[in-house]
Parts: C-alpha cells; sequence; structure tokens
C-alpha cells in the first residue's frame, strides 16, 4: 500500500474494535469437541485450509486444533479428536477477547501469550461468536486485505 495509508493504519488500528476485524462465528470452520476423526472429517479439515481451528462445546471454543497436530494420525484408526487434544495441551491455546475489544489489545496478548489466533466471544454468555488472528489485525494496519494463495 501507499505510505499515507500505512502511516493512517499504524496510528488508527489500536483503537479499532475486533468486530471491525473478526472472522463471524458463521464463516469459522470449527468442529465439535466430540468428533471422531474420520475419512469425512479428515476431508473436510484438509479442505478448509486453515492452520487452526477451534474445537467447540455447547457453544463455546474449548480448545485451539492445529493442523499439523494430525500429522501422521490418519483417518483409518478413527480416532477420538479430544484424544489429540488432550496430547497436544490443545486445551491451553484458547484466548478469549470480545467485540468491543481494542486491537491494541489483542495485538498485546497477542505479542505476550504468543498466539495468532483469538477467540471472540459474547460476553455474558461466553459462547463463541467469531475469531480474530494476527493477519485480521495487520489488514487493519495495511488497510488492504492479505489473500492467501
Ligand atoms: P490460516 O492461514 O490458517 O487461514 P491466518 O491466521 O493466516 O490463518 O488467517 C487468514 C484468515 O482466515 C483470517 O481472516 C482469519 O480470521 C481466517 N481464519 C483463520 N482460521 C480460520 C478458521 N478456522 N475458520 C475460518 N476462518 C479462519
Amino acid at each position: 500500500p501507499e505510505d499515507g495509508k500505512l502511516l493512517t493504519g499504524a496510528l488508527s488500528f489500536k483503537e479499532e474494535l475486533v468486530e471491525g476485524a473478526m472472522t463471524p462465528l458463521d464463516a469459522v470452520f470449527s468442529l465439535p469437541e466430540e468428533t471422531i476423526l474420520d475419512e469425512d472429517t479428515m476431508g473436510r479439515i484438509l479442505k478448509s485450509g486453515h492452520t487452526r481451528i477451534p474445537v467447540t462445546s455447547e457453544g463455546k471454543a474449548v480448545a485451539i486444533l492445529y493442523a499439523k497436530d494430525l500429522v501422521g494420525v490418519g483417518f483409518e484408526r478413527n480416532l477420538a479428536l479430544k484424544s489429540v487434544l488432550d496430547a497436544f495441551d490443545a486445551y491451553k491455546r484458547v484466548y478469549n477477547v470480545y467485540e468491543k475489544t481494542s486491537l491494541g489489545d489483542c495485538f498485546a496478548l497477542c505479542k505476550r501469550e504468543r498466539r495468532h489466533l483469538l477467540v471472540v466471544v459474547e460476553k455474558i454468555s461466553k459462547s463463541l461468536c467469531g475469531i480474530v488472528t494476527t493477519e485480521d489485525i495487520l489488514e487493519e494496519i495495511l488497510q488492504d486485505e492479505i489473500v492467501g494463495d
């Protein structure tokens, strides 16, 4: 982007809110905690193309599956997703923010906890309402869409 735009983005992103940068729930690829890693599910995970996948239970994100945790798992064994989550401590990867949290606070949290994905939750019910990643924050700084391949 042109320098002026970049400068504006860099100066203003901290005050912007998660709600303007997040990927909303209806566009999030997530899996229920009780999922069985069968051929169909493994295919859907691959097809989603995402690195990090929120895992839900009763509308809340309880863990984050990393696609790389599935290397070597295979679908023939029909493993329970939960066994993979336990083996990789995936329950510790969940960090919540709210729709009204500022991107400055999100960025600080990402850096402090060394996380690329934060879970956006509804303030009262704590139910999942979206996700925000460092790429979403970067787009607000650049004021441009980053289009992946
Ligand atoms: P990835 O490369 O795994 O998609 P990035 O952090 O590069 O992850 O994010 C790229 C975009 O995809 C962002 O807009 C982010 O919100 C979105 N995204 C990341 N993970 C998911 C997911 N599991 N479901 C839907 N969108 C996602």
